[in-house]
């Protein structure tokens, strides 16, 4: 199953659209006054964080290798799957 995850949603806590998020991590969100703490994030979100994390560090790298800083601040993994 898939699920879609928005990771700039609520303050970059993020925001998913599964059960779990639905009715524990958006509580818990909300309980804490929007603002991410402990449970605020659903596996999905966390997944996500990681691979976004994984694949921007990963192109860094690459700019670092090749001598080529990146002409702007790394915002989004989209922005490379439009290229
Ligand atoms: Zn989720």
């Amino acid at each position: 199953m898939r699920y879609l995850v928005d990771l700039g949603e609520h303050g970059k806590n993020g925001w998913c659209g599964c059960d779990d998020f639905a009715f524990h991590c958006g509580p818990a969100l909300r309980a804490n006054l929007g603002k991410p703490g402990k449970g605020t994030r659903c596996h999905h979100i966390q997944v996500a964080r990681d691979w976004f994390a994984d694949t921007c560090l990963e192109k860094l790298k690459d700019h670092i290798k090749a001598g080529t800083p990146p002409s702007r601040p790394l915002r989004s993994t989209r922005e490379y799957q439009l290229k």
